[in-house]
């Protein structure tokens, strides 16, 4: 059999009047009244309450919890490995067609039965508009599943072109031995659902622990994955203290992967922590991360302005830049910026409304929590001591939500700490360069951060774009000429980075398929 074609969820456009406005609107009043849920593990299909409770807030409202969660315990974790390993033979077992199917299913529940609700859990529990919780719980979220399985397929079809007369070659694509580990952010309810069904998709087992943030988004998508067909245990969800979840899942013999999307230090820390339980294991662990970024706009003399205030609004500030291709640094050259990109990226940014998601009107929500908020106006100070201008934005206001405005650094040094370190909050950095130096200035973009995720150059002239292209060849995982450097699409831009930014394996493509499987050739002779 082959799988059908698949495309990408058509957007929604929740206008004025819209029946799909209506239907969120209804999802999120029916939310608001049932809210704080109860969020147990689940272990081999079944609900686990350890009793050690903790909350997942609201981050517009910081006084109310969208759930508490039972925290997974030592013992919860023991199960839930032991329960997958016992789960994996069967699962790897299952005649592809039968895995592909649950899938297929599972992006049919996600872009139909329990779309607002998903979408509404991401607008109340992570802080997302309508528009970013469509593109992601929605849009994202059924794309990973539709075309995991169309990528899963062509990976399964990879075969040596040649047999010696007499005999027949063959690659089996088996799962890992073992269990992977999936340790997910809580920045996209996509990536929630992508972590552990991409290994699950090639017939492994995986632990699932979910970013706190994003707690009850991640326990929908559990459910639907369920009601789709996935058997109890092959894919175990545990909530839990982050550090001990996967310390202890870590430390297991059977360890066979980490799926990781978080923060570089955490990544980082993870991965010394394998290497000093290597010997335990049975195998080398595969380990695959996307980790942080400090992604750049470059805009050349010969750019149409417009487009490059416009995109570079949208890129730094929509989900309040809490992407981790989010702009964050601003290269200008010189002449645009006097002659109309200033005033019109600040009177843009005056323009937007900052404020609870679930009113259609806020262009921004909230950042997800007190760390973050905390974090964020820390850089703008940092920023300002440095002796950068801030041009719009600067504050906060935390008294019921997160909330920050828009905020826009200039600084006269390329250098500076808020052009380097990674904010992950609505904060862009702008320098601004003399139109001369614009291949100086590509070589600062390279070499200012340890980052590679993502970035942009705008240009109309095609020999800049061809000399950014080839100086930034090693600066970031996905490129973009004339557009933001957000909003990678699921079978259009296979999305990562390398450097600090991880390890590149492209979600959203082939790629990251052959991270979770492990050939076995066959000859057979006739
Ligand atoms: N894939 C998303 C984008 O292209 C970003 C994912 C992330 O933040 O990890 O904007």
């Amino acid at each position: 059999f082959k799988v059908p074609l698949v495309e990408n969820e058509p957007m929604r456009s929740y206008a004025l009047g819209s029946s799909e406005r209506k239907a969120l609107q209804e999802a999120m009043a029916q939310m608001e009244q049932e809210l704080p849920f109860e969020v147990p593990c689940i272990v081999n299909g079944k609900a686990v309450k350890t009793g050690k409770l903790a909350k997942q807030p609201i981050p517009s409202d910081h006084a109310r919890h969208l759930c508490s969660y039972h925290e997974a315990d030592e013992a919860t974790v023991a199960s839930a490995i032991d329960g997958a390993l016992a789960a994996k033979a069967e699962w790897e077992a299952m005649p592809w067609n039968d895995r592909a199917a649950i899938f297929l299913r599972a992006a049919e529940l996600v872009s139909g039965k329990y779309r607002y609700k998903l979408m509404a859990a991401t607008i109340f529990g992570q802080g997302k508009n309508a528009w970013q919780a469509e593109i992601d719980a929605a849009a994202e979220l059924s794309d990973f599943f539709r075309f995991g399985v169309k990528y899963v397929e062509e990976l399964y079809s990879q075969q040596p072109p040649k047999n010696a007369a007499g005999s027949w070659n063959r690659v089996e694509y088996r799962a890992l031995e073992g269990f992977v580990l999936a340790v997910s952010p809580f920045n996209f309810t996509a990536i929630g659902g992508n972590l552990p069904g991409t290994p699950a998709l090639v017939g492994n087992v995986v632990v699932w622990k979910p970013s706190p943030a994003a707690t009850y988004s991640n326990y929908l998508i559990y459910q639907i994955l369920a009601e789709a067909g996935v058997p109890a245990g092959v894919i175990q969800f545990v909530p839990g203290p982050p550090a001990e979840v996967v310390a202890q899942a870590i430390a297991h013999p059977s360890f066979a992967a980490l799926h990781f999307t978080g923060s570089t230090f955490v990544f980082k820390k993870l991965w010394q922590d394998i290497a000093k339980n290597l010997d335990k294991y049975k195998g080398y662990p595969r380990i695959v991360g996307e980790t942080g970024g400090k992604n750049f706009h470059v805009i050349h003399k010969s750019a149409e302005v417009r487009n490059a205030v416009l995109q570079s609004v949208r890129g730094a500030f929509e989900y309040q830049g809490q992407k981790c291709s989010a702009l964050s640094r601003l290269y200008v050259s010189s002449s645009l910026w006097e002659s109309g990109f200033k005033d019109q990226l600040l009177g843009e940014i005056a323009q937007i409304k900052v404020g609870p998601p679930q009113d259609f009107s806020n262009f921004m929500g909230p950042v997800i929590g007190r760390p973050a908020y905390d974090k964020i106006i820390g850089y703008i100070k940092k920023a300002k001591d440095a002796g950068g201008e801030v041009l719009i934005g600067g504050t906060g206001d935390d008294s019921k939500g997160y909330f920050i405005q828009p905020t826009v650094i200039q600084t006269k040094d390329p250098l500076s700490v808020t052009m380097k370190e990674e904010i992950f909050g609505p904060v862009i950095t702008v320098y601004v360069y003399d139109d001369a130096d614009f291949e100086k200035t590509l070589e600062l973009v390279d070499s200012t951060s340890p980052y590679a995720l993502t970035g942009s150059i705008f240009a109309q002239d095609r020999k800049a774009l061809l000399l950014a292209t080839n100086k930034l060849r090693n600066s970031a995982g996905n490129v973009y000429y004339n557009e933001k450097c957000t909003g990678a699409v699921v079978g259009q831009q296979p999305f990562g980075g390398a450097r600090a930014s991880g390890t590149n394996d492209k979600a959203g493509s082939i790629s990251i398929f052959y991270r979770f499987v492990s050939a076995r050739s066959i000859k057979e002779n006739f």
